[in-house]
């Protein structure tokens, strides 16, 4: 038998149907190859089978009073310290095309906001110039907002800790309860 059916088994309910997925507290703890329950992981109403596909970053917190000294350095350590995980997340057809929109229209910002500085520029208008840059932060929420449903708060080994997750997941009765291991070895 191939390994993936051996995990398959008749559930009345979609959403019953998942396996190596955990709740721990406020986190869900994950794998590459989880099985979410067929809920929203933003309002936890039916998916009916969509996903998003999620990147997940994940660095260790020591690294990030090295931040506060150097940008470049933390930046760098970041990037080579990093853990990543793909996971595809179940999102009801309303909040996956709002993720699309607003994804979006964060990005159309960019441009406005590059056209700002421009005119700031040219015209010698420092105000424009601060709304230039509000127009970046402002780009940068809606796409930090709308990319990242969920995020992780921690990774051991293959494993990691979702934070964000809607309560009525963490909440379900099917899904079985993380058991904290040692891995202070
Ligand atoms: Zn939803």
């Amino acid at each position: 038998m191939p390994l993936k059916s051996q995990h398959l088994r008749l559930v009345e309910d979609p959403t019953d149907f998942h396996h190596t997925i955990w709740r721990s507290g406020q986190t869900l703890v994950v794998k590459p190859e989880s099985v979410f329950p067929d809920c929203c992981v933003r309002c936890g109403k039916p998916a009916e089978g969509n996903t998003a596909r999620k990147w997940l970053f994940w660095h260790t917190p020591i690294l990030l009073p090295v931040a506060l000294l150097s940008w470049p350095f933390y930046l760098l350590l970041a990037l080579v310290m990093r853990r990543t995980m793909a996971i595809d997340l179940p999102m009801c057809q309303q909040h996956i095309s709002l993720r699309r929109w607003v994804t979006i229209g964060g990005f159309t910002l960019l441009p406005t906001a590059a056209l700002l500085a421009l005119t700031a520029l040219s015209n010698a208008i420092p105000l424009l110039f601060l709304g230039a840059m509000l127009t970046v932060i402002c780009s940068a929420i809606l796409i930090g907002w709308a990319r990242n449903p969920v995020w992780a708060v921690r990774f051991e080994e293959d494993l990691a800790f979702l934070q964000n997750v809607h309560p009525s997941i963490l909440e379900l009765d099917t899904l079985p309860v993380w058991e904290e291991q040692d891995w202070s070895w």
